[in-house]
């Protein structure tokens, strides 16, 4: 499955948690693994923080000092820093799923990272589904 972005920013973190849980649902799958690829050289995936928006905002913040957009690169597309972040990053997470739901702690969601927008991006969903019984709940 895929999920389609329209990004506004030339850097930024979209919670796409809400979107992925959806898709597990339609799925039936109730035991497994998700997992959430970005095939993009300059957008990744994450998993932190959600409910405090300052967290994400930090987190592009830093980023952004780490990884300067002016400096003597050299790939002639102008875009190394997104490639870098993107690198840092990473393309893909893996969620456990349990009882149709991604396990996540109570503060967690996905972040699509946007690190060279505006653009309009993919999001690969894919999952296992277990064959054994859920664990149990001892
Ligand atoms: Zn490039």
């Amino acid at each position: 499955m895929q999920l389609s972005l329209k990004t506004h920013s030339q850097t930024e973190m979209i919670d796409i948690t809400g979107e992925v849980q959806r898709l597990i649902d339609a799925s039936g799958v109730r035991e497994g693994i998700c997992m959430v690829y970005v095939p993009h050289t300059t957008a990744a995936v994450t998993i932190n923080e959600n409910a405090d928006p300052s967290v994400p905002a930090d987190m592009l913040m830093v980023l952004n000092q780490m990884v300067p957009w002016k400096a003597p690169y050299r790939h002639l597309e102008g875009n190394s820093p997104a490639h870098v972040k993107t690198a840092l990053i990473g393309s893909s997470e893996l969620v456990q799923v349990e009882g149709g739901r991604l396990v996540l702690g109570t503060w967690q969601g996905i972040f699509f990272c946007e690190f060279d927008g505006p653009r309009s991006r993919k999001v690969n969903i894919t999952w296992m589904a277990s064959t054994l019984p859920p664990p149990s709940q001892s």
